[in-house]
């Protein structure tokens, strides 16, 4: 569904330096697969998932989707960014409604009776014609997830997407977002730098080093599903959880324990 061939992107920093972000990133993501990017801060993950995106030219290599090279926003594709990025003026439908206004498509029955759907799909039913500032920031959130589901994209790019929310309102938007892939399957690939997140949610979880972001190992996490809070204190769930914290802190760690 997503392959990435060979993922390149330097850029050139403020003094004039070379930042090499990623480096030769080879990964194949599977219809309706939800693969979460974990690793340092700042070794490439929000670069990675722009370059997936289409919002960034690649230094070198080839993103495709469907086969078919990725070189501007697709319309298939939603994003969904770290802070919920509302329009404050705007209703919460017009937000979701936001992207078909940007594309000169026409604003349809049909499409704000989807819009009416997704909200009630997330518990916001009710909260239409309400501006953001009405809404908490969890609630923000699940309304810019809306925004991004609107074309019922077949690609979902998540960055942080619970970064900054609330320990309480996270698990419940983690719940929210498993629950919403079993209504609407979608291929996901989520950035977290919350280890527990990423292992609940993926079936594979990519590992990358610091910078240069490269892939440092995959892994194949093998909870069943439905998934559940409990599942934390599974063994197959330390494991992952411990080999990944493994990878990213490495010596550091073992020299701690
Ligand atoms: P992460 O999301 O993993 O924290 P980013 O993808 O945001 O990392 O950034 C990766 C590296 O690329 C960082 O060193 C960052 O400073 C650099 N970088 C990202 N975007 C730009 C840019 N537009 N210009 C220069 N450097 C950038
Ligand atoms: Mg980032």
């Amino acid at each position: 569904m997503i392959a990435l061939d060979g993922v390149t992107r330097h850029f050139t920093s403020r003094d004039g330096g070379l930042v090499r972000a990623i480096e030769d990133i080879d990964l194949q993501i599977g219809e309706h697969e939800l693969v979460s990017l974990v690793g340092p801060s700042g070794c490439g993950k929000s670069t990675l998932l722009r370059l997936i995106a289409g919002l960034l030219p690649l230094t070198r290599g080839q993103v495709r989707i469907d086969g078919q090279a990725v070189t501007a926003p697709r319309v298939d594709t939603g994003m969904v960014f770290q802070s919920p990025t509302l329009l404050p003026w705007a209703t919460i439908e017009e937000n979701l409604l936001f992207p078909l206004r940007m594309l000169h498509r026409p604003v349809t029955a049909a499409a704000r009776a989807q819009a009416r759907e997704l909200l009630a799909l997330v518990g916001l039913g009710g909260f239409e014609t309400r501006v953001p500032s009405e809404l908490s920031g969890g609630m923000q959130q699940r309304a810019a997830i809306c925004r991004a589901l609107m074309h019922d994209p077949s690609v979902l790019l998540m960055d942080e997407p619970f970064g900054a929310l609330d320990a309480l309102t996270r698990e419940e938007m983690s719940l929210e977002l498993l629950r919403l892939r079993r209504e609407r399957p979608k291929t996901i690939v989520f950035v977290t730098h919350s280890i527990s997140e990423a292992v609940l949610l993926s079936d594979r979880v990519v590992v990358l080093s610091a910078r240069p972001g490269r892939v440092q190992e995959i892994i194949p996490v093998a909870l069943s599903y439905p998934r559940r809070f409990g599942m934390e204190s599974h063994h197959d769930f330390q494991h992952c959880a411990q080999r990944i914290r493994a990878l990213i802190f490495g010596d550091r760690l073992a020299a701690a324990e």
